[in-house]
């Protein structure tokens, strides 16, 4: 069959789907989201240069890429939300008695914008039921303050896999304490899903860390093979922090702030800086916020909408990692309902009465691969992931 000069790129009208190529053989279905948040458009230009590469190369792909813009009124306004943070409103399929959304939710430009990306999304599994091997979603992202790129994950084992291939630190278990999240949404629904944040808001480097990240991505999911020295000359426009092990991290605190008006962090933070317990952090309501723990400052908030001030992060130790890969494989999770002060709830989650159940129990669980939340001072509840 013969080639045509360039390859065809599908627009929809709603521009909702920024673009899609299909390949020439079935593969996987690569979803990329970009600019979920209105003044991150990093990710944006390098969905387009990507595009702009695939159309002129035209060389084969096994699978589909589909490109989606995130939250387009606030792109076009230059504003992370208009009314309430995309990436925060998310929250179904795991227990819907915990969603609530107030009125302002339901009525927010948001919900909307969130709405018509559910339908793409629908649109796009339907018409790939048959031919996926897998669907694989990527959300791209850049943060207030400056830092190099990391990935974050829901920690699942498959998710684990295919992170680890990029030389860059990564970041479990997040969904925790950032609840509503597309990508938690994307793992209920039971796929794999990445999220990358490519370092500063106005960094010019955010760009082309994106664009690597995307061309990796669609090397290690064969859909196409890039050469040795491609590959090379990818991983190092990531790698640029070499005292800075690119291994896993756990959250080990959130701040929650009530009104980031009222909230300063300490100029001159960067993304994975060193803090000690009791280092002064910012000011709230003209007090100070000390480290409560120590381990490595995470997203320090530098701009004055969002509720989450900082997280404090600390390396997770490979025998950890090994021993929860293994336990979440074995039969011996079947015995967790036999703990003390462990109640089943249903097939897949657990709650846990800590009056009972006092030492390790979020450990445990983590091990075997559960999401544990915090319902009040006496409960946990544990999910499966
Ligand atoms: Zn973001």
């Amino acid at each position: 069959m013969q080639k045509t000069e360039t390859r065809e790129l599908l627009i929809r009208d709603t521009k909702r789907v920024r673009w899609s190529v299909s390949g020439d053989q079935n593969g996987p279905v690569l979803i990329i989201f970009a600019g979920i948040h209105g003044n991150e458009t990093a990710g944006v230009h390098a969905v387009d240069h990507v595009a702009e590469t695939l159309q002129n190369r035209n060389e084969s792909l096994k699978g589909n890429i589909y490109a989606i813009t995130g939250n387009m009124k606030a792109l076009e306004l230059g504003v992370r939300y208009v009314d309430t943070d995309l990436n925060r409103i998310w929250e179904t399929g795991f227990d819907k008695n915990q969603y609530n959304p107030s009125d302002t939710t339901i009525h927010s430009v948001e919900h909307q914008e969130s709405l018509e990306i559910k339908n793409s999304l629908e649109w796009i599994f339907k018409k790939h039921k048959q031919d996926a091997s897998r669907f694989i979603f990527v959300d791209l992202h850049t943060t207030s303050a400056e830092s190099c790129a990391f990935i974050l994950i829901n920690d699942t084992l498959a998710n684990r896999k295919l992170a680890r291939k990029f030389p860059v630190p990564q970041i479990l278990g997040f969904e925790e304490n950032i609840r509503g999240t597309l990508l938690s949404y994307i793992n209920n629904l039971g796929h794999q899903s990445i999220g990358f944040e490519a370092g500063a808001h106005t960094n010019e480097a955010s760009i082309d860390r994106s664009r690597a990240f995307l061309w990796l991505t669609i090397h290690w999911l064969e859909i196409h093979r890039l050469s040795e020295a491609e590959v090379l000359r990818y991983e190092e426009v990531l790698n640029i922090h070499p005292d800075l092990p690119d291994s896993y991290y756990q959250v080990k605190y959130h701040k929650i702030v009530e009104d980031s008006k009222k909230f300063e962090m300490v100029s001159g933070f960067q993304n994975f800086d060193k803090v000690e317990k009791g280092d002064r952090l910012a000011k709230e309501n003209g007090g100070w916020i000390e480290a409560p723990v120590w381990g490595r400052i995470f997203m320090p908030l530098y701009q004055k909408k969002g509720r989450d001030g900082f997280l404090i992060i600390r390396e997770v130790s490979p025998i950890w990692l090994k021993l929860s890969a293994y336990l979440r494989k074995s039969f011996v999770h079947k015995l967790l309902r036999f703990l003390p002060g462990v109640h089943v709830k249903s097939g897949h989650a657990f709650w846990i009465d800590l009056r009972v159940a006092r030492f390790f129990v979020k450990d445990i669980f983590h091990l075997f691969g559960y999401r544990v939340i915090r319902k009040d001072e006496h409960t946990l509840i544990c999910y499966r992931r």
